[in-house]
């Protein structure tokens, strides 16, 4: 028989219902936080299924993460009784979507990781006069293909930097991450009718931090579409400095003049409270655009707190020892409103901490840690593949697909000491023979580096698909005679958060801020403090939130040889705010963001000022030793 299946409608507002039902052939949902915007195509999904009959396989959902992907998948497999029932349904990120079309059209592609792409460009660099670094080649190489075209031609030394780059990738057979997106968007757009994936019904979240290439893709997937359905909110636009643009609603809804447009306008996540400190910091309306309309649907709840700590470091301690108060049970709070009792009921993982960029955690961590207080950082770790990382993924790459020779390259080069040379001659050969590390020979095979490949190799080839990532990789540093440094912790504790190799390798290529996490205490149960940046906290929601360290020259974010988008930075101070559904803190530990300036007095709770006191009994020692 078959399982129970809920009213897709039910539980929804009347906009909200609106949108589900909605029959033209492209339609926006442009709405605000909280309002059910992710709820709401996660209905329309069901609605199609259930009630018009629509395949699964007709169905292509883009997601901001894969994480969000996961858990789309596991809602929708909830609401339809099993997972079965999702057969077919392609659920992903624009990267993971490209990966499979490409794949299915030109067999094997080998998309090289972050680092690895910073490897070739430094060769490139290395072999050019004059003092270009490999970080600004990646950087200018991404926005030419990103459609970021700069305005003058760039001088002639980046130029060929930028060629040679391409070239490399070309000689290796791999694509960079943003050629997966061009590369299958000119290989898609060659292709006949028949020969396409039809995708049905499309249907995009997080539209507001498109791309150019990304909006591309879209028209092109689109172009057979029977429904197009599109969501997001132009004030949450946060990732203008990656080349989206915070117009692409507007521009699309002037391409297509059609499109239905339905607006959302009740917030069912934030207390009044909050939002009435959210929306004043919004950069001003541009003429014409239609007023910002967001109603609180909860009830009255705390006003929003502003806490000063003299330095960062009290700061941290304040977190951590308020996140221990809160919950630890019945305590006091202490503001000039009055001292209050706070009830039991909240657990860790109802708080998250939020910070502007991932270095901050740190100090945070440490502080956490010395009250044992379980936390869970998400976020790409700058370290997490660093050099030996790398030669780890190298392996496991190569054992996945051993066509992957750059993966092997890493794995010779940053485990092995392979000469660079003979790493080059290597895998020319290999290339060019199209054979296959075993069949090579003799004194090829008889270097050390390739001996020890080939023998941890068979040892490890039966176990990839099985045993866990996290215990591979353990294994692995075993049998390399590799000690456990800190970077190497990072990388297990990373791999604990995935049940199976393919996916932890492909979180590490394709992850996105929200998709790789790593744990402190007991963290993997799941009852921990949730510590990322306000990029990765996007589309999130958590009773209790913390806006760490929200001071001048944090926000807007004053960096070296980047000039801060004012507007772009308020809505980032935006999304930040928005996340949260009962209390909200704000942190400062110098003066205080000028954003904070436009944040009525009369809705923050403010003086709350921490100032360490020096210990007096031994059970607060922990917090003020660092
Ligand atoms: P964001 O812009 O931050 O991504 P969103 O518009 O996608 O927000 P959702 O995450 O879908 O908003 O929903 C926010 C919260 O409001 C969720 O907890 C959701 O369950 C709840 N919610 C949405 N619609 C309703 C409704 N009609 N009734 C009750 N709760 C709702
Ligand atoms: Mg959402």
């Amino acid at each position: 028989t078959e399982p129970q299946t809920k009213d897709p409608l039910a539980g929804l507002n009347d906009q909200q219902r609106a949108a589900v039902t909605e029959e033209a052939k492209a339609v926006a949902v442009i709405a605000g936080p909280g309002t059910g915007k992710t709820k709401t195509l996660v209905s329309r999904i069901l609605y199609l299924i259930q009630e018009k009959g629509v395949k699964p396989s007709q169905i292509t959902a883009v997601t901001f993460t894969n994480k969000a992907a996961a858990e789309m998948r596991e809602r929708l497999a909830k609401e339809l009784g099993s997972k079965r029932r999702l057969k077919g349904m392609t659920i992903g990120t624009f990267h993971s979507i490209c990966l499979s079309l490409l794949c299915e059209q030109k067999g094997d592609v080998t998309v090289i990781e972050e680092g690895e792409a910073l490897s070739l460009a430094k060769e490139v660099t290395d072999s050019l006069p004059g003092r270009l670094s490999p970080r600004r080649l990646l950087r200018e190489v991404s926005k030419v293909k990103n459609g970021m075209a700069p305005r003058e031609d760039p001088p002639e030394q980046l130029a060929q930097a930028i060629t040679l780059y391409n070239e490399r990738l070309r000689a290796y057979g791999v694509l960079d991450f943003d050629d997966l997106l061009l590369c299958t968007r000119d290989v898609f757009s060659a292709l006949d009718k028949q020969a396409r994936r039809p995708f049905t019904h499309l249907l995009v979240d997080e539209f507001q931090d498109i791309n150019e290439i990304q909006y591309q893709l879209i028209e092109e997937f689109a172009k057979d579409s029977e429904s197009v359905f599109l969501i997001g909110d132009p004030d949450q636009a946060i990732y203008g400095f990656r080349g989206s643009d915070a117009h692409c609603f507007s521009r699309f809804l002037k391409e297509y003049p059609d499109t239905r447009v339905i607006r959302l306008t009740s917030n069912y996540r934030s207390t009044p409270q909050i939002l009435a400190c959210a929306l004043p910091v919004l950069p001003a309306l541009e003429e014409g655009e239609p007023p910002r309309t967001l109603e609180a649907r909860r009830a009255e709840g705390e006003r929003v707190r502003y806490v000063t700590a003299p330095d960062e470091k009290s700061q941290a301690i304040y977190v951590a020892k308020e996140i221990g108060r809160m919950v630890g049970g019945m305590d006091m709070l202490e503001t000039d409103a009055g001292i209050k009792e706070r009830g039991q009921t909240l657990g860790f993982s109802d708080i998250a901490v939020l910070y502007r960029t991932h270095r901050q955690a740190a100090l945070l961590e440490t502080c956490l840690r010395k009250e044992g207080i379980p936390y869970i950082v998400t976020g790409r770790d700058p370290g997490l593949l660093s050099d030996q990382g790398r030669g780890v993924l190298g392996f496991f790459r190569f054992l996945q697909n051993p066509r992957d020779l750059i993966s092997l390259r890493a794995c010779l080069r940053e485990l092995f000491d392979c000469p660079p040379d003979l790493a080059a001659s290597l895998l020319q050969e290999l290339s060019q023979t199209g054979r296959t590390l075993e069949e090579l020979g003799p004194e090829k095979k008889a270097d050390k580096a390739v001996e020890k490949v080939l023998a941890l190799r068979e040892d490890f080839a039966p176990r990839f698909s099985k045993a866990k990532p996290q215990v591979l990789v353990r294994e692995f540093l075993l049998a390399c005679a590799i000690a456990e440094t800190e970077e190497f912790g990072h990388l297990c504790a990373a791999a604990a958060f995935f049940d199976d190799m393919p996916s932890f390798l492909n979180a590490l290529v394709f992850g996105q801020e929200g998709d790789l996490s790593r744990g402190f205490g007991r963290a993997y149960a799941s009852d921990a403090v949730r510590l990322m940046t306000f990029h990765g906290a996007k589309g999130l929601e958590f009773p209790v939130t913390f806006l760490y360290d929200v001071s001048k020259g944090v926000l807007p974010l004053d960096a070296p040889g980047r000039t801060a988008d004012e507007e772009e930075e308020r809505r980032l101070f935006y999304v930040g705010m928005t996340r949260a559904q009962d209390e909200l803190i704000l942190l400062s530990a110098k003066e205080p963001s000028p954003f904070l300036a436009d944040i009525p007095a009369s809705q923050l709770v403010t003086g709350c000022t921490f100032l360490p006191k020096p210990p007096a009994q031994g059970k607060q020692m922990s917090l003020f030793d660092l």
